[in-house]
């Protein structure tokens, strides 16, 4: 392996202060920053001395191909450069960061993941949540809710398994993964928090239920990027922390 090097970095939930020490130190030895998707721009203070290169989809550039994205990475990377691929949350999840790590190994280039706190992680911390807890469920699963292709979550098995579920990139689908989960047998009356920007200064959440879900949402006027906490743990979250989404529907012009 030559010592050319691509780090990819996690810039957490959007909160700044959520970022790692290390976040930190590679963002400011770097030339070149690819900055992605649902990465907060104050991140950016700490890498004043870097190129930014906007890579995500809703950002600068409407819609980067991963095959451009990776062919950018080793071009700067093979020119001596130090170059940051700079992710929202964390790389590794849902971050495609498996398959730029093969990738860029396969070209003869290093790879260092250094980890960021991941959305959902930050959204039940925005609802004053614990993901376990004793007696409740003994476990925590992060899932996607978008689905193409046919590869579809195995609900049946998520709901046999009891663990809190925080489903990622679900507002699409809610409708889908309401079903998905009923027809799996999870209870009518499950918890299920909301959680929109979580950590951001813009950041809204609300509680409902599963029956209510896709009502809720859409009182809610619920918008991507959100997180789907789906468990009893959610009935602990402050009345005040996490409202029901029929008090909270009332916020939002467009429910
Ligand atoms: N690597 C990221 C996830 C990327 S997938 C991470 O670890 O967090 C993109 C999805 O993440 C969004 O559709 C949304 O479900 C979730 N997400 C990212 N940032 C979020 C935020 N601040 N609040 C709520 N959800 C967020």
């Amino acid at each position: 392996m030559s010592d050319v090097k691509v780090w990819l970095v996690g810039a957490g939930p959007g909160d700044p202060e959520l970022l790692t020490l290390k976040a930190v130190r590679v963002l400011g030895q770097a030339d070149v920053v690819l900055v992605d998707d649902l990465v907060n721009p104050a991140v950016l203070a700490h890498c004043p001395q870097a190129r930014l290169v906007p890579v995500g989809k809703r950002g600068g550039c409407r819609s980067t191909p991963q095959a451009f994205i990776q062919r950018l990475m080793l071009r700067h990377a093979r020119q001596g450069l130090r170059v940051v691929r700079l992710k929202g949350g964390d790389p590794g999840v849902f971050g495609r960061s498996g398959e730029e790590v093969a990738w860029l190994q396969a070209h003869g280039v290093a790879c260092e993941v250094v980890n960021g706190i991941t959305a959902g992680l930050a959204a039940a911390t925005a609802c004053g949540l614990p993901l376990t807890m004793r007696g409740i469920t003994q476990g925590v699963t992060l899932v996607t809710g978008h689905t193409e292709h046919g590869d579809a979550p195995n609900w049946a098995a998520l709901v046999a398994g009891g663990t809190t579920l925080l489903i990622y990139m679900g507002v699409a689908k809610l409708a889908d993964i309401q079903a998905a989960l009923l027809g799996a047998g999870m209870a009518a009356d499950m918890p299920v928090a909301l959680v929109e920007q979580a950590s951001l200064p813009q950041q809204r959440q609300c509680q409902t239920t599963l029956s209510q879900l896709r009502d809720a949402a859409r009182r809610f006027a619920l918008r991507s990027p959100a997180i789907l906490v789906v468990g009893r743990v959610v009935s602990l979250a402050q009345a005040e922390v996490l409202p029901e989404a029929e008090v909270a529907g009332h916020r939002t012009r467009a429910a």
